[in-house]
């Protein structure tokens, strides 16, 4: 069956859903959401892999995330570069820079990002990147390694940034913290973002939208952000998932291949 919509970045690989994962997957996917399971370490990355092997309409990135940029290998490269081959990753991420827990050291932080971004770029694969308080430097790496394309996850930046990454050519996918009462200039990026550069996503099992926010979050949700950036936009939901799922495929080329 064909999606009616994606989320662009859950992690139902986590160990949040090691109680009910298949029911978790049954509830999106009997309202036709598909999944993009991004890793965010080796062990992860590998997980995205065998759920999307196993599962219709799920598909797999791999990649390190910042927060365990100072434990990767040199052999880590070659490895995410082998598992790219397989059908069902269809991308790199989650990747970027993250400077408000620091779990990794800053130049640690750079030089993984770096290194993934190069190796997405030289495979043509999209990148789905994690930017927080960081972004002049997320910026700045892009735009070191020339060509590399992708979609800033969970955008919760300015509208300067939102414009600097469209600028780039990069998409940009809003969670559920446009939900939250208080968002307000959080909401107003949202029509600065065409209709053919937006993803929708849940984050899963973080960041769960409003009125479930603190709870923890699953992929059917994504319909709640979708409504929110549908009232943004000053359209129906059904259109937020018409504009998404095309900008799915465009981005994410490999589905449906
Ligand atoms: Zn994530």
């Amino acid at each position: 069956m064909t999606p009616v919509v994606f989320d662009s970045h859950c992690h139902i690989q986590d160990s949040a859903f090691d109680e009910d994962r298949e029911r978790v997957y049954e509830r999106a996917s009997a309202q036709g959401i598909g999944l993009i399971v991004p890793g965010y370490s080796m062990k992860t990355s590998q997980e995205a892999m065998t759920f999307a092997g196993s599962h219709e309409n799920v598909y797999a990135l791999v990649g390190v995330h910042p927060h365990d940029a100072q434990d990767v290998q040199e052999g880590d490269y070659q490895t995410l570069q082998q598992w790219c081959a397989n059908p069902k990753v269809v991308g790199v991420g989650e990747i970027g820079l993250d400077y408000h827990y620091m779990n990794s050291p800053k130049e640690a932080q750079r030089e993984v990002f770096r290194r993934q971004l190069i190796l997405a770029r030289d495979l043509g694969l999209p990148v789905s990147v994690h930017s927080r308080e960081a972004d002049a430097d997320t910026l700045e790496l892009i735009g070191m390694v020339k060509g590399v394309f992708g979609v800033l996850h969970c955008f919760s930046g300015t509208e300067e940034f939102a414009k600097a990454l469209l600028h780039k050519g990069f998409y940009i996918s809003f969670a559920g913290p446009i939900s939250f009462k208080s968002a307000h200039a959080l909401r107003a990026t949202i029509p600065v973002v065409p209709w053919d550069r937006i993803l929708v996503e849940t984050d899963s099992p973080y960041l769960s939208p409003a009125p479930w926010r603190g709870q923890r979050n699953e992929p059917l949700r994504v319909i709640r952000n979708a409504e929110v950036v549908a009232a943004q936009k000053d359209c129906t939901t059904k259109e937020v998932f018409a504009a998404t799922l095309s900008n799915t495929y465009t981005i994410f080329s490999r589905i449906g291949q």
